[in-house]
């Protein structure tokens, strides 16, 4: 496996933990988890949306640097909007 196959299954794995943990634990483990997960989830979309940043024309540093974005712009902007504007407003189960 190369390394960005044991990179993208280390990532994955632990995603699955996080779900099952969600979808399993009591309370007071969701409770403890929260408090660490939330902040390393916070801190990798800053860092994931600094990346994606537009530059002074409005291009993507990451995903475009050369040529316009067009209407749509930056996938991860757009993603970042879609779960933690949108998502967030329509409130879980709706
Ligand atoms: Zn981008």
């Amino acid at each position: 496996m190369d390394e960005i196959s044991k990179l993208r299954t280390a990532v994955y794995s632990r995603l699955d933990y996080l779900d099952i943990i969600v979808g399993e634990a009591d309370e007071a483990s969701k409770s403890a988890l929260a408090d660490t997960v939330i902040t390393q989830m916070t801190g990798a979309w800053r860092e994931l949306l600094a990346a994606h940043d537009p530059d002074e024309r409005g291009r993507c540093r990451a995903c475009s640097p050369w040529r316009p974005l067009g209407r749509t712009g930056c996938s991860v902007w757009r993603t970042a909007h879609r779960h933690l504007i949108t998502d967030a407003a329509e409130g879980p189960g709706t």
